[in-house]
This record gives structure tokens, C-alpha cells and sequence, in this order.
């Protein structure tokens, strides 16, 4: 672990527990805007949309939310994650999202050899990350638990109405499910005729369309040692972006060591590659959100040859050396800020 001196909290900071009403403004030349704000899948969640049935269809995303907050919770003891977890190795039915997100989730743990795991809980509930009561583990005990983890500890039918889990395995779709809710969302709102849209989820931006104006929506990417800061904006129409970043979730021990919330599935510990946060942009945002946490584990090295290999992803990386790493298909479309503005940008 290392010392920062800038440790950015933007995130924990906001606590609001309750869903949100709707708030509907229009200016006679433009068009509806309406805006909801929930809390959900442990982060606040501000939903915006244009449009004369903007609020309706708004309230009907942010309840699919919630809805799939309620099946995928690790913690929520009336989940159907928490169910299987708590099943002993018996066989437990799942519904079609939870089928598709294990199957996603171990199809992007073989992409990214082993990058990506969902068997990691045992793991990241002993450090204390999904309670917040944080801790260090001892090695040994580090150890013990890893011995649970690994993908071959799932067992999905074919069909992905059923699972069960070996071995004393426990899953945690964290690194999944907020871009897969976003994803839902978007299209609950396009359903309904939507045509323009923000969904802002914690690090997770989910856009429809464009903005009402026909222009490209600018996503801020946050600097990761420092929340008052962006690194840069990105310019996307009908897309999701993704952030991963240790600044998201983390604590800090007696001898000012930080830990993280993003582990490494062959050590056990927080993932100590050289990214401190990494952006990824596409039109899936179930993708862009299961490899934002593999790309942040693999490096940036690992992190370019995979994306050499996905031309339909684009992505922004800021190493630990505070470098700026970018996707050639978004060059044009990203423009650098605070401290990285005018430094070299590499191309990847
Ligand atoms: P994200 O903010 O999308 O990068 O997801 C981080 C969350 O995913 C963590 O809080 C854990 O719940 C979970 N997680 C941590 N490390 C991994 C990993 N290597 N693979 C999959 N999920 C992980
Ligand atoms: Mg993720």
C-alpha cells in the first residue's frame, strides 16, 4: 500500500436514503426537462430526461432500479444473490437478469484471465468493504479465503434459471450491476419514446441520445487524487461511462496505508497495478462496467492489449505516475483539464 496525499471522498459523502420526487421544468423553447434522485446499489443516483413524458418515464427507470437493487443485493438478506450465497451448495432458482449477469460475469472473467471474479466476497466482506467495517486481514486468513474463490466454484445451467456454488463460494455482482442497471434504465426510457437523457449512478453515467439540443452530451472524468478536479470531458452520444478508481471506496490504516475496494483475485488484496482510475466508454454499459473494475486489476499494460483487441470500447486511464492514457477512437472526442491539460496524452 502506499501513502496519498490527496484522497478525494466524493462519493461516501453523499447519504441519501430516500427515492426522490420528481422535479419538471420547462422554459417556453425548451423542451421538458425532468430530474430524479434516488439512492440505490450503495450510491446516490441522479436521473435526468427531456421530453413531454419525461417524468413518468423516469419514475419507471428509477423503480427498475430499485427492483434490480433488490435481486442483486449481496447484502439485502430478501435478494436472490444473498439467497444463493446462503443456499449451502443446494441449487437456488434465479430470475433471467441474475442468470445473464453470472453468465456475463464468468464469460469476462475468462476474457480477462482471471481479472474479473465474482467468487472474490468472501474476500472483500473480511476487509470489510461491503459493511464498512474495514479491516485489515491477517495474511494467513487472506489465504484461507482465497481457497473459495475462482470461477470453477459456479455452477450455472444451461439455461441460467438456476445456480448453486461450491466449495463454501460466495458472489458479489458489484463490479456488474450498476452498469447493467443503467443499461436497463436507458432502455425503459427509450421504450417510452426518450430520445434524450443523463443517468448519473455514482461513477456510472449512462447517456440516451443526445442532448436536447442535438449535441454530443460532455461527461466529466473526476481526477482521482482530487474530487474538485477533472482530468478531462468526454463527448458521447447513447453511451455509457464507466469509472473504476480506488478513490471510490476506501480506508486508511493506523500507519496511514490506504486500502481499496477493487481486489486482486491472485492476491486477495486491493489490485496494486499502476491505473488509479480507468474509464471506460461503450454502448453496453453492463460491458463497460464489468471491465472498468478488470482493466483497473490488469494494469496498463494488460489494460491496452485488451483494448487494442476491442476497437468498440473506447477508454481513459490515468496512471499511478499520473500519466494520461486515451483510446485512439476517442481522441476526438475527449478534451484534458485541471492538471492534464496540455500534458502529452498517450495514444493506446
Ligand atoms: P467497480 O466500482 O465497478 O469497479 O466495482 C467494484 C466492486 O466490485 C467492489 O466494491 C466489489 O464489490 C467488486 N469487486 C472488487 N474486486 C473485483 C474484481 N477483481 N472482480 C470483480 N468484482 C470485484
Ligand atoms: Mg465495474
Amino acid at each position: 500500500m502506499y501513502n496519498r496525499k490527496c484522497i478525494s471522498a466524493l462519493l461516501g459523502v453523499i447519504l441519501m436514503t430516500a427515492l426522490y420526487g420528481c422535479t419538471e421544468k420547462s422554459a417556453d423553447d425548451k423542451p421538458t426537462e425532468s430530474e430524479v434522485g434516488l439512492f440505490a446499489m450503495d450510491t446516490y443516483m441522479s436521473l435526468k430526461a427531456y421530453g413531454p413524458n419525461a417524468d413518468k418515464s423516469l419514475q419507471n427507470a428509477s423503480e427498475r432500479i430499485t427492483q434490480l437493487e433488490s435481486l442483486l443485493s449481496v447484502t439485502d438478506s430478501g435478494s436472490e444473490i444473498y439467497r444463493l450465497n446462503n443456499a449451502e451448495g443446494k441449487e437456488t432458482p434465479l430470475s433471467p437478469e441474475t442468470g445473464f449477469l453470472i453468465r456475463s460475469s464468468l464469460e469476462f472473467g475468462s476474457e480477462t484471465n482471471g481479472a474479473f471474479d465474482i467468487t472474490l466476497y468472501p474476500v472483500s466482506k473480511e476487509w470489510g468493504f461491503t459493511t464498512g467495517s474495514y479491516k485489515v486481514p491477517s495474511e494467513e486468513r487472506i489465504k484461507e479465503l482465497l481457497e473459495k474463490t475462482g470461477s470453477d466454484n459456479i455452477s450455472l445451467s444451461n439455461d441460467g434459471s438456476g445456480a448453486l456454488l461450491k466449495n463454501g463460494a460466495n458472489i458479489d455482482l458489484g463490479g456488474i450491476a450498476k452498469g447493467y442497471a443503467g443499461s436497463c434504465a436507458a432502455e425503459i426510457l427509450k421504450d417510452d419514446g426518450i430520445e434524450s437523457a443523463i443517468l448519473n449512478m455514482g461513477g456510472n453515467v449512462q447517456t440516451v441520445g443526445t442532448k436536447p439540443d442535438g449535441n454530443a452530451w460532455k461527461v466529466g472524468i473526476q481526477d482521482p487524487e482530487d474530487s474538485s478536479k477533472l482530468v478531462g470531458m468526454v463527448s458521447v452520444a447513447d453511451k455509457a461511462v464507466v469509472t473504476s478508481g480506488g478513490y471510490e471506496r476506501y480506508f486508511e490504516d493506523d500507519d496511514g496505508n490506504i486500502y481499496w475496494h477493487i481486489l486482486d483475485p491472485k492476491t486477495g488484496y486491493p489490485a496494486q497495478s499502476d491505473i488509479i482510475s480507468v474509464t471506460v466508454i461503450g454502448s453496453d454499459g453492463t460491458i463497460c462496467d464489468a471491465l472498468s473494475t478488470s482493466l483497473f486489476v490488469m494494469g496498463t499494460e494488460g489494460a491496452s492489449a485488451y483494448l487494442k483487441n476491442h476497437s468498440e470500447l473506447g477508454a481513459v486511464i490515468v496512471s499511478r505516475d499520473r500519466k494520461l492514457y486515451i483510446t485512439e477512437n476517442i481522441r476526438d472526442n475527449f478534451k484534458s483539464s485541471g492538471d492534464f491539460a496540455g500534458c502529452e496524452i498517450i495514444i493506446i
